[in-house]
């Protein structure tokens, strides 16, 4: 396949756009080469500036669960348009979207819609310090919570791949109340907050990770977490805005029955526009301005194309509470399926999976934390992308990243793939 119009593309945009992209992540530089221009993109398929069609195993990195251009979000949003695009003003839309999501998510009462996973996030653990009264909180290596100062501390996806995981303009002072833990070790996190008594307002995580590839939770970890918050009176976030209306209708907190004090959203929930959430019980939301001292606003939140997007992709998950049932068997087979053929062809590996969210791992080692999805092989990496790229598939162009399994794939979709990953990893 040739990429020679999306390459003359990006030399344009690297004219007037910093490294050509407006997110790190999209160019390649792990990888090398040059990123592909999409023109248009349906169901399980993109199709870019030279006339290649790509089957998607990113999409959007998240939001199209139910494929491309899915016809009842774009109705959605072509109706609203025609009815206004932003009015800073109450809808009525709002109130719809939030009490279909507090419907559907356990354990929260209400909840505030922002712009991005990085808003939710950074408006959350701002809560979190007005509530609690207090200043410093714990992450996860290799956990990434969006681009807010707080947490460029060991962030993953695009923070690790560009080798900048404490980010040139993050103050000391900022860094200093970001405490940093093991993903998956309890001792470690039980040590911080005995080392930092009632000084902790929350622990942050992704309660299953996606962002150093697909991590889930050791067996106890989250309950762990869980005890520890209620024991020292610090808030557990969870960090559900690539997990949220994805593994569950209702999260990590439905799909393993444990609750959070606070919960993000972003990507599914804005149904492939700009949104993001963050939802609690109403004790804590109430905190929020203008009811409480908490400040947190924005321009466009709540915006009626954005809302309207995420409430036509809420109300088909939550119509059809099947689809996660049936995304996890695509993304099973897809995964023995490439277990099978890389075994045969010698090659040493992982792959992590839940739900929807698998990844593959150039190493033999169980991959538990950021230490050890670090240790994978990135020259095979590599080879690995640019060979299934040739013959049509789009993964992440980062060995740090999941791949989303989307409702729009069909077997053949996933037998193509597998026979692909087969050519590919034979020239290894
Ligand atoms: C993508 C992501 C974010 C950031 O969301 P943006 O919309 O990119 O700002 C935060 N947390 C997690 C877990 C994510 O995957």
């Amino acid at each position: 396949m040739l990429y020679t119009r999306s390459s003359q593309l990006f030399a344009e945009a690297e004219k007037v756009i910093p490294g050509g992209v407006n997110s790190p992540v999209r160019a390649f530089k792990a990888v090398g080469g040059t990123p592909i221009f999409v023109k248009s993109a349906k169901g399980a398929y993109m199709y870019d500036e030279d006339g290649n069609r790509l089957i998607d195993y990113i999409n959007s990195w998240g939001p199209m669960i139910l494929g491309h251009a899915f016809e009842p979000v774009v109705q959605a949003v072509i109706e609203k348009a025609k009815l206004g695009t932003s009015f800073g003003m109450p809808t009525e839309l709002e109130t719809q979207i939030a009490a279909l999501a507090v419907s559907m998510v356990p354990n929260i009462d209400k909840i505030r819609f922002v712009n991005s996973g990085t808003e939710a996030c950074m408006s959350a653990v701002r809560l979190a310090r007005g509530f609690t009264k207090r200043d410093k909180i714990i992450k996860f290596a290799g956990c990434y919570h969006g681009h807010s100062d707080s947490f460029l501390i060991q962030a993953g996806s695009g923070a690790i791949t560009f080798g900048t995981p404490n980010s040139p303009g993050v103050t000391a002072g900022t860094a200093k109340d970001t405490l940093l833990a093991r993903y998956n070790d309890l001792e470690n996190v039980a040590a911080l907050i005995e080392a930092n008594e009632n000084q902790i307002a929350a622990i942050i995580v992704e309660p299953v990770a996606g962002n150093m590839g697909c991590i889930p939770p050791n067996k106890g970890f989250l309950e762990g977490l869980c005890q520890l918050c209620t024991d020292n009176g610090i808030l557990l976030i969870f960090d559900e805005v690539m997990t949220g209306f994805r593994l569950a209708a209702g999260g990590v907190q439905e799909l393993f029955n444990i609750n959070a004090d606070i919960v993000c959203f972003g990507k599914v929930i804005g149904g492939g526009l700009p949104v993001g959430a963050f939802a609690a019980r109403a004790e804590i939301m109430n905190y929020l301005a203008p009811l409480g001292p908490v400040y947190q606003a924005g321009t466009l939140s709540g915006n009626p194309l954005a809302m309207a997007a995420g409430l036509a992709m809420l109300q088909s998950l939550d119509s059809d509470r099947a689809i996660f049932k049936r995304l996890e068997e695509k993304t099973a087979y897809l995964a023995e399926g490439m277990e099978k053929v890389l075994k045969a062809n010698n090659v040493v590996f992982t792959i992590n999976r839940i739900g929807s969210m698998v990844s593959v791992h150039f190493d033999a080692a169980p991959v538990v934390d950021f230490q050890s999805a670090a240790k994978g092989d990135n020259e095979t990496f590599k080879k690995f992308f640019h060979g299934l790229l040739q013959e049509g598939i789009y993964i992440a162009p980062s060995a740090y990243e999941t791949w989303f399994i989307t409702d729009a794939l069909t077997y053949d979709d996933l037998d193509f793939t597998i026979q692909a990953v087969d050519k590919v990893s034979k020239t290894f």
